[in-house]
């Protein structure tokens, strides 16, 4: 809409800012100006007993005496020294208030004596009244600034939106891995920066706003860094907590501002990095003045995308991770009407990603990047970026000059695990404790045929863990089975199931209680979420905390009865007892192994695939019974097995 005043009308204001400035540099020196003028006046100090000395040796010439500030000034006969320098003046601040008897004795030694001014007029006004003059302007202006809405006045608004410098990001699409649909959206945009008026010749319409989607790290700003550099234009940006200000009305402004820089870049890209920082929808539950600020940033920012056309050059970006907490006002036609989703990678774009930030460092023959992109599922292109930087330390740290499968491994496991800490030290019995506690997570997994294979088992101590078991998919997963969810509580209670086998009920640990933090909250969305039970049928429950009443969440989701509630506790508790039985008797079913395996973990501290399956292999040759001995002739019947055993 081009009659929309505030962009426009906002611009002749901008010397008001300037034109103070001015005035501000020029004060600075003026004042160091007046202060070495004061301090060259006043002449150097003498301490009262130098004084003395000076006196009795006949060496005053006259003094000029202020009694109110106990100051005495005054001149030598023949010159002095003090702190090594000659001097012709002192000043010396007198230890009393009353100098009658000092007079006397100067009397007495013929010294020329002046009673004096206190201090300079000048001096005395600029020391207690600057200050003042200070404090009350500060004031003054911050008060404009409020009642203006942070317009105008000391430029709070363009604090930040000044250090937003357009630069033409080096980096192009070729820089940016996987991704390959959102790319091909963004090519359109690229075409358009490129070239504005070839793009609207043929009538092209474009979208004012993108909005890019995806969780933390998936390379949304990379993206749109990529597609400024792409078209070689202006890339502007401005993170949404940036705009969220403690004064009202200073987020606002940094929108006008942005958009004027942008106007002036035009064509151009202006991003802003979470969106949802600003954009949440307003109106609900205002609570405090956060919620007024960050409404007229949010009214700011619709209005001035309703003031622009998209033939001004200007393409809008954001990133959120919280599409659904935007306000509609923001989504609607001719805002942030076009959505580009970017996901997770798969398990071919983490290889891709991997193999783009490898390109950095030496590699060793043995690499597989394709081996490492399958053991992490669920990293993000930053958590990439970070493994292969991690592998690179632990190879420079183990004095390599190249980086080795190992050191991706280790690095992998560091990412997606926590650190190790090898420096917590456990007692033997703490170790066999969590030896039981793996080694039965682990054969419950093996045990239940349709889970993900065990990638690794350890009691090394990992971030807050003190062991860990570690399956990991032969594929990504985007669905999961009822068969699946229930295996997987199975598997969470095996810890603690191995424990009350081997130990007894009363010997058990806390080391389960993240086992149990994560099978209830999964037995939760089996529930109310997945429509996996028949008590609650297909009906989903909001799982809004009470804490989230003042927000948006609870508004949109409505109330559950009391009823429902317990009967979703019901069903969780009900599903969490039957996967604790179903481990039980997958584990007392198979006591030898469960021993073998918590022994081999003991010993070795990690075990991997395939020593896993060796003792399965083992466990099952030594359980199988002994061959019958084929029948002699003579004999009639050959022994049954269990005689023979
Ligand atoms: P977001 O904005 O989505 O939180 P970023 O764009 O800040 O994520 O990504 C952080 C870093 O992760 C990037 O600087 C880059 O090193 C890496 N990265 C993320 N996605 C990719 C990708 N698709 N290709 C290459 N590197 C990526």
């Amino acid at each position: 809409m081009p009659e929309n005043p505030p962009p426009t009308a906002k611009l002749p204001q901008s010397p008001g800012p300037r034109r103070r400035r001015l005035w501000l540099l020029l004060l600075v020196p003026l004042l160091f100006v007046a202060q070495f003028w004061f301090m060259r006046a006043a002449p150097p100090p003498m301490d009262y007993s130098q004084f003395e000395t000076e006196l009795d040796h006949d060496n005053i010439a006259s003094v000029v005496i202020v009694p109110e500030s106990r100051a005495l000034r005054g001149s030598l006969r023949k010159g002095a020294t003090a702190d090594g320098k000659p001097m012709r003046h002192f000043a010396v601040t007198l230890p009393f208030t009353d100098p009658a008897t000092l007079v006397a004795r100067l009397r007495a030694k013929g010294v020329q004596i002046e009673g004096g001014e206190n201090g300079s007029l000048w001096a005395t006004l600029l020391v207690s009244v600057l200050p003042w003059l200070l404090i009350v302007g500060f004031w003054l202006v911050a008060f404009r600034q409020v009642r203006l809405g942070g317009t105008q006045a000391l430029a709070f608004g363009r604090a930040k939106t000044g250090s937003v410098t357009p630069e033409t990001p080096k980096i192009t699409f070729a820089d940016v891995a996987d991704v390959a649909e959102a790319k091909a959206e963004l090519q359109e945009i690229v075409a358009f920066l490129k070239n504005p008026e070839h793009f609207q010749r043929l009538g092209g319409h474009l979208p004012k706003g993108v909005l890019l989607v995806g969780a933390p790290g998936t390379g949304k700003t990379l993206l749109a860094r990529a597609t400024a550099g792409e078209a070689g234009r202006p890339f502007l940006t401005i993170s949404g907590s940036d705009f969220v200000e403690l004064f009202v009305g200073v987020g606002a402004a940094r929108v006008r501002d942005l958009f004027v820089q942008g106007k002036a870049h035009a064509p151009c890209i202006i991003f802003i990095d979470e969106l949802d920082a600003v954009g949440r929808t307003r109106g609900i539950a205002a609570v405090g003045g956060a919620h007024e600020e960050r409404e007229q940033t949010l009214n700011q920012l619709l209005v001035e995308m309703d003031g622009f056309s998209p033939s001004e050059g200007i393409i809008l970006l954001a990133a959120t991770n919280r599409p659904d907490v935007l306000d509609p006002a923001l989504l609607r036609p001719g805002r942030f009407d076009r959505r580009i989703v970017i996901d997770l990678p798969d398990v071919k774009g983490r290889e891709q990603i991997l193999r783009m930030h490898a390109r950095k460092v030496p590699l060793a023959d043995d690499v597989e990047l394709a081996v490492v992109a399958r053991g992490c599922p669920g990293l993000s292109g930053a958590d990439l970026a970070n493994l292969i930087n991690e592998a690179a330390l632990l190879a420079t740290r183990r004095e390599k000059d190249k980086v080795d499968q190992q050191d991706l491994e280790d690095a992998k496991d560091k990412v997606t695990l926590g650190m190790e800490r090898r420096s917590l030290v456990l007692t033997e019995a703490e170790r066999r404790t969590t030896a039981y506690h793996e080694a039965g997570h682990a054969l419950v997994n093996l045990r239940i045929g349709c889970l993900d294979p065990v990638h690794k088992v350890t009691i090394v101590p990992r971030g807050q863990a003190l062991g860990l078991t570690y399956a990991v998919p032969e594929v990504d997963r985007h669905n999961y089975t009822r068969e699946y969810l229930l295996a997987q509580l199975a598997v969470a209670e095996g810890g603690r199931v191995a424990e009350e086998l081997v130990f007894g009920p009363d010997k058990v640990t806390t080391g389960a209680a993240q086992d149990f933090a994560q099978a209830t909250e999964m037995a939760r969305r089996l529930v109310t979420h997945f429509g996996m039970t028949d008590a609650l049928g297909t009906m989903t429950v909001s799982d809004a905390p009470a804490a989230l009443l003042l927000g948006h969440e609870f508004a949109s989701h409505g109330e559950t009865s009391e009823a429902t509630a317990e009967l979703v506790d019901r069903e969780i508790r009900r599903l969490l007892a039957e996967a604790t039985a179903r481990a039980r008797a997958l584990l007392e079913a198979d006591t030898p192994l469960l021993h073998r395996i918590a022994d081999a973990l003991v010993e070795h501290e990690t075990l991997d695939r395939s020593m896993l399956d060796g003792l399965v292999r083992d466990a099952k040759a030594s359980a199988r019974p002994p061959i019958p001995e084929p029948p002699r002739r003579k004999v009639k019947q050959a022994h049954p097995p269990s005689a023979a055993a």
